[in-house]
């Protein structure tokens, strides 16, 4: 069996035993790639780059579900908007404005995902606590708000990373109870979705661990 196939299937065993839904995260990856576990049932894909998901969603079978989880600027979201399936990094109020006014012009309610600031990182992007109680759902009737996102910090302390995931989870808690058709809770990477899962992820994206190694950096 081809080994991307293979490690697919492994981590695919784990999640499902878990109830945790899978992203598998293919930027920098090739079509080829994707199609190997496509044929095998994976249906969501995450991306990082407007450009590469366009071509990737032009160039494959309009059943995947293309999910992007890169920053994302705002004059970009026009390229997404008639097909993305969810938008896990909406990290401003005016990304939020531009997708619903994308959501509109295109006649669809676009899913998305609040990204929470949760790592000591300065350069990783996202709402605080604060600016997350003051989103008002109501004001964008073109998206639809289905969870949270968060990345924890990069280090080996897994004590910090379980405390960062364990604080989002407490967020999407609260959030929930104001928006009950919020169900998403995104956290988990290849390095840290086994941690992830114990604080109540129930979905994960994972590059690395089933591709292998990405030849360019990440950002
Ligand atoms: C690249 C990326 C991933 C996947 O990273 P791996 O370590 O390869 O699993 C997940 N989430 C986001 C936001 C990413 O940018």
């Amino acid at each position: 069996m081809h080994l991307i196939e293979e490690n697919y299937r492994r981590i695919r065993k784990q999640l499902d035993k878990n109830n945790v839904s899978l992203v598998a995260v293919s930027k920098f990856k090739s079509k080829e790639d994707i199609t190997s576990i496509y044929n095998v049932g994976q249906y969501d894909f995450g991306e990082n780059y407007v450009q590469e998901l366009v071509e990737k969603y032009s160039a494959l079978p309009k059943d995947i579900r293309w999910h992007f989880i890169g920053h994302l600027q705002s004059n970009k979201v026009k390229q997404l908007a008639p097909f993305i399936y969810l938008i896990h990094s909406v990290d401003s109020v005016k990304l939020l404005t531009e997708i619903n006014n994308q959501g509109e012009k295109n006649g669809r309610i676009i899913s998305c995902l609040l990204q929470v600031h949760i790592a000591v990182e300065e350069t990783k992007y996202g709402f605080d606590e604060e600016e997350l109680e003051n989103i008002e759902p109501a004001d964008f009737p073109f998206v639809q708000i289905k969870g949270l996102m968060g990345m924890a910090t990069f280090t080996e302390n897994t004590n910090q990373v379980q405390d960062e995931f364990k604080k989002l989870h407490r967020l999407f808690e609260l959030f929930k109870m104001g928006n009950p058709r919020s169900t998403i809770l995104s956290m988990g990477m290849s390095n840290d979705f086994e941690i992830a899962i114990t604080q109540g992820s129930n979905m994960v994206r994972i590059g690395s661990l089933i591709f292998g190694e990405r030849s360019q950096p990440a950002s």
